[in-house]
């Protein structure tokens, strides 16, 4: 679904080019949940932004479904850490706005974004504003928002980093069940070794900074957790979750 080759991003700065990541090469294959995790500035937000066409890459290619990227891409949709939302507008405003900017009609857009609300928990709070929700609806929100452009793939940047641990977990949950429903493909940078372990089919470790480079990437072992509705959260607590997360954690401690 996503190929980089040979990827190099650089920015100029007053004291001369930083080159934030170098020469990466990466297959996320389609359908799957990817993700990336490094530390800070090792250059994870310069590969999703390199990904979602804000820019052009100093090196290398990016190809989606084969062809080659050039600009943005009407059916990548990008969740930032922050969330995104429009403060002025309502939470449907808010949920309608990729099929607005599209020339949907009103009705149209109702029909097809109802559901998507429903489906996260927010049919209730239609005409609220975003600052009357709590942090974990804003991000219900900003996954409604990007599932009405109808994606068939996300890009996903530390999504969850700025919710307190129970929210989170809640809302790996509902992104399991977005994803095992509208099946797009999912790109999920994030800090935290255990998000990386429960939810993805492969974890891509990057260390290093100026640049930053990839030093690992672990497939995970989809079919132990894919074993039905409970088998998701007791794959948090089995041995084969422990392995995983050891393993994970000594990528990012190697040393590149
Ligand atoms: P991460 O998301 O892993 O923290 P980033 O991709 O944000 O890493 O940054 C990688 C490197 O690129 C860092 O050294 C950072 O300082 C540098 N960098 C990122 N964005 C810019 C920018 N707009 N201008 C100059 N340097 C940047
Ligand atoms: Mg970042």
């Amino acid at each position: 679904m996503v190929e980089l080759e040979g990827l190099s991003v650089a920015y100029s700065t007053p004291r001369g080019p930083v080159c934030a990541v170098e020469n990466v090469s990466l297959l996320f294959a389609r359908g799957g949940i990817h993700a990336i995790i490094g530390p800070s500035g090792s250059g994870k937000t310069s590969l999703v932004q390199a990904m979602a066409g804000l820019f052009v890459p100093q090196a290398g290619t990016i190809r989606i479904d084969g062809s080659p990227l050039s600009g943005i891409r009407p059916r990548t949709a990008v969740i930032f850490q922050d969330f995104g939302l429009l403060p002025w507008k309502t939470v449907i405003a808010n949920a309608e706005l990729p099929l607005l900017l599209r020339g949907v009609d009103r009705r149209e857009r109702r029909r097809r974004v109802m559901p998507i609300l429903e489906e996260l928990g927010l049919e209730s709070f239609l005409e609220l504003y975003p600052v009357r929700l709590s942090g974990g609806m804003q991000q219900r929100l900003a996954v409604a928002r990007a599932l009405a452009a109808e994606p068939d793939l996300l890009l996903m940047d530390e999504p969850f980093s700025s919710l307190d641990a129970l929210t989170r977990e809640n809302l790996q949950e509902t992104l399991l069940e977005v994803h095992a429903h509208h099946g797009a493909t999912i790109v999920l940078v994030t800090h935290s070794i255990e998000e990386a372990a429960y939810l993805a089919d492969t974890v891509t470790v990057m260390t290093g900074r100026n640049p930053g480079r990839i030093s690992a990437r672990i497939e995970t072992e989809k079919n132990a957790r894919k074993t039905g509705e409970s088998g998701n959260k007791s794959f948090r607590s089995s041995p084969g979750f422990l392995t995983l997360t050891t393993s994970i954690r000594a990528a990012l401690e190697a040393k590149s």
